[in-house]
């Protein structure tokens, strides 16, 4: 057994080293033992110096001994330091023990202590070179064995004597008296080993301390004594040969022993590995779970909340409320900029994104200990103040919010000014879920934006009316477009010198089965916010071409009238719609001269640059174009020059507001200039909502040649048309040119 010092090693204490005597001392103390002091470096010179004194006693000993002797030292020492490379390790602990104490006990009773120290210290040798890679240890612990066996192994030895001197010669007396030796030896051994990391550290020996580290040496050493007396008994009985058959039998059995502790710890190794990975992957687990946690319900751009934690979170208000009802309640407010649109379309996402995280850290710094500010996607931002004592700490917070949304961003290094519409409600309604909530501060919200945009509105239950009452006509509106419900009217527009038709305009019609008829101008909107607009026009200018087309083939005459088919700003953004018309035209066999589109003014000026490719496919395909509602809006000189525009409608407003006998009233002014500016760019003039007699006579006398209006006839019903046009007649072809004027003029054109 040669427990080594490096296996008795404890954890490095201080270690101020204190330099022995002369330099050459000096650099080899440096060089070996630079961590002992002065007791530690005297401890193993003088461990060492009586182990050499041992070993050359011992070598001086066994000189004397015969040859046979020799060779049965040798013997022995060699199967000790082989059975020293063969250890079997204790498992659970660092420790290994191997079968050489047994031949070195052996040694000790057939030859004496001299023998036993030489293959102690050689065993010690083999144990401490495999476990330590210091010279110190290399060193000091054969010398240790040496002195140990030199000084139990001459005790056990006078023991023997003695009891041979008394005729003591019992197998059992024997036993015992190696047992209680190898047990001298072991805290000899112990003591000696257990000193020099103690003297370095400047620690005391604690005898139990002591137990702990090697009771388990002890153990072993017994155990090998009970082996060997009886080993040396046989051989004193029977003989070497004996001992010969013996030998091979232990180290198979050590053998053994040491591969099934190995195997074991290997077993131990991989099994504390996986222990180690599945720990690993544990932890591994648990740090994505927290991050899928922030991914889950933070917003990645702003780093607020997100829509899935604000509902949580506003869900826990909702039901603690529900609980127990609060004297302190809670308020969501549903915040929208009013300009995002514009600063990511004109600007570029990446403005945008930084406009988002910029509004985000100014509201952020407004929010209470208590509230909460969430991103619900897009520019729409959520916060929920927790107990507060009335809507007004609501409102409060609202107008901050609106101040500091209002103050100008500094974005992509220039100055951009925005604003909020913030919908707020309260817990003051009987809210039971979250969703509830959000929904109704979102409907103020948009309340808010149809007020002006810029302020913060407070929900209350007739908005919510309102608002279900619009999502119902939305779908109702759906419904009408796919089952072709919208219907036209057609309304005349009149050569004003000689009263007869120059042409119509057809007008969407909406009768709703419970509301009653619903104004185009809101129909309209709606299909265009619901994407319907598209759909709708196609279907009302294939209808208006094939009525058209039916008058003419029925109706003489009807060859020469023009038909007025209004568009919405989104259609002249979409590249297909000269072909789309086109297709209109073809099936309904009506000429594309007699086909004229109506936009508004402001949409054309507000789509000029995207209407541009399809202007001119409208152009090449000899569909006419008629800016509606002209004076209104604000195109310039050029675009009227330059743009394909074969004739414009004189807002009502401006018709409406003119008097005879006021030649020079602002109106009638504009009205004149537009006339003249129509005339002079070639443009056929149209005047519309002309609506009393006065009003006619004035268009006339300033030269329009062409008008529409309740004064002449309203928008009327397809059926209604023949009997209008055999009353009034059919202005000479080509319909609303300004080549003329006629007969003299009726006061009205009514029938
Ligand atoms: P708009 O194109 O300027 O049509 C003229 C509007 O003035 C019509 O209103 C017509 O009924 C009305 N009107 C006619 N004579 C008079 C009059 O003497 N006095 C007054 N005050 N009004 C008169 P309506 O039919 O309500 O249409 C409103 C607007 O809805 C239209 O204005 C047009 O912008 C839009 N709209 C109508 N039908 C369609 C359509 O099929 N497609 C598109 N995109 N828009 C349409
Ligand atoms: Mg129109
Ligand atoms: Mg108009």
């Amino acid at each position: 057994m040669t427990p080594s010092l490096a296996g008795a090693r404890g954890p490095a204490g201080p270690r101020p080293p204190e330099p022995p005597p002369g330099p050459w001392a000096d650099r080899l103390h440096q060089a070996l033992m630079p961590d002992y002091n002065r007791a530690a470096t005297v401890f193993w010179w003088s461990v060492v110096a009586l182990g050499v004194a041992a070993l050359a006693f011992a070598l001086a000993k066994v000189a004397g001994l015969p040859p046979s002797s020799w060779w049965q030292i040798a013997a022995g020492t060699a199967i000790t330091m082989v059975a020293g490379l063969f250890p079997v390790r204790i498992p659970r602990s660092t420790n290994a023990f191997t079968a050489g104490e047994i031949f070195i006990f052996l040694l000790l009773l057939m030859h004496g202590p001299a023998a036993a120290t030489l293959a102690a210290s050689a065993d010690a040798a083999v144990g401490s070179w495999r476990t330590s890679r210091r010279w110190t240890s290399r060193i000091a612990s054969p010398a240790m064995n040496a002195v140990a066996m030199m000084a139990t192994g001459s005790l056990l030895q006078a023991v023997l004597d003695a009891m041979q001197r008394q005729h003591v010669s019992s197998p059992g007396a024997l036993i015992v008296a190696v047992i209680v030796f190898a047990l001298a030896y072991f805290v000899c051994n112990a003591l000696l080993m257990s000193a020099l990391p103690l003297l370095k550290r400047g620690e005391r020996i604690h005898a139990a301390d002591l137990l702990g580290v090697f009771g388990w040496i002890g153990n072993a050493y017994a155990g090998s004594a009970a082996v060997a007396a009886p080993l040396f008994l046989i051989y004193r009985d029977s003989g070497l040969g004996v001992l010969a058959a013996v030998v091979p039998l232990i180290a198979m059995m050590l053998a053994t022993l040491h591969y099934y502790f190995k195997q074991q710890q290997a077993d131990a190794a991989m099994r504390l590995a996986a222990a180690q990975a599945a720990e690993r992957e544990a932890t591994l687990a648990a740090r994505h779970l927290v991050e899928l946690h922030h991914i889950a319900f933070h917003d990645s751009l702003t780093g607020l909340p997100n829509r899935r934690s604000f509902l949580a979170q506003l869900a826990e208000a909702v039901v603690r409320n529900l609980a127990a009802p609060q004297p302190q309640g809670f308020a969501v407010m549903f915040l929208d900029f009013d300009r995002f649109k514009l600063i990511n379309d004109s600007l570029g996402h990446a403005t945008g994104d930084a406009f988002l995280v910029q509004a985000s850290r100014r509201l952020q710094g407004l929010m209470g200990e208590q509230d909460t500010l969430a991103r619900l996607g897009g520019d729409e931002f959520a916060v929920l103040m927790r107990g507060i004592s009335g809507l007004s700490d609501a409102t409060a917070l609202a107008d901050r919010l609106l101040a500091a949304a209002s103050q100008p961003f500094q974005l992509a290094g220039a100055k951009l000014s925005s604003s909020a519409s913030i919908g707020i409600t309260t817990s003051a309604l009987p809210y039971t879920a979250p969703e509830e909530v959000l929904r109704d501060a979102d409907i103020a919200m948009y309340r808010a934006k149809a007020a002006g945009k810029a302020r913060h509105v407070v929900f209350d239950a007739a908005l919510h009316t309102q608002l279900s009452q619009r999502l119902k006509l939305e779908s109702d509106l759906r419904a009408a477009v796919a089952a072709d419900q919208i219907g036209l009217a057609y309304q005349p527009i009149f050569e004003l010198a000689s009263g007869r038709v120059a042409g119509f305009e057809a007008l969407a019609r909406w009768s709703h089965p419970e509301l009653g008829p619903i104004a185009p101008n809101t129909f309209i909107a709606m299909a265009l916010e619901l994407g319907l607009i598209t759909d709708l026009t196609d279907r009302l200018a294939l209808r208006a071409c094939q009525q058209m087309r039916q008058w003419q083939l029925a109706l003489p005459g009807a060859q020469a009238l023009m038909l007025q088919v209004n568009i919405s700003g989104r259609d002249i953004v979409h590249p297909g719609l000269a072909e789309r018309m086109g297709r209109s035209l073809h099936s309904s066999g009506l000429a594309a001269r007699q086909l004229r589109l109506e936009l508004n003014e402001s949409s054309l000026m507000q789509h000029v640059a995207g209407a541009a490719p399809t202007l001119a496919a409208l152009q090449q395909a000899g569909i006419g174009l008629c800016l509606d509602d002209f004076g209104s809006g604000f195109s310039s000189l050029r675009h009227l020059n330059s743009l394909p525009i074969d004739s414009l409608k004189i807002d009502p407003s401006f018709v409406g507001a003119l008097q005879s006998g006021s030649s020079t009233g602002t109106d009638q002014a504009v009205v004149r200039a537009i006339v003249e500016l129509g005339h002079s760019l070639g443009k056929a003039v149209v005047a519309e909502g002309i609506e009393t007699a006065e009003q006619l006579a004035v268009l006339r006398a300033l030269g329009c040649h062409h008008g529409q209006g309740y004064h002449l006839a309203p928008p009327m019903a397809p059926e209604a048309v023949p009997a209008l046009l055999a009353h009034t007649g059919i202005a000479d072809a080509p319909g609303l040119s300004d080549d003329g004027v006629g007969a003299p003029p009726p006061d009205s054109f009514r029938h």
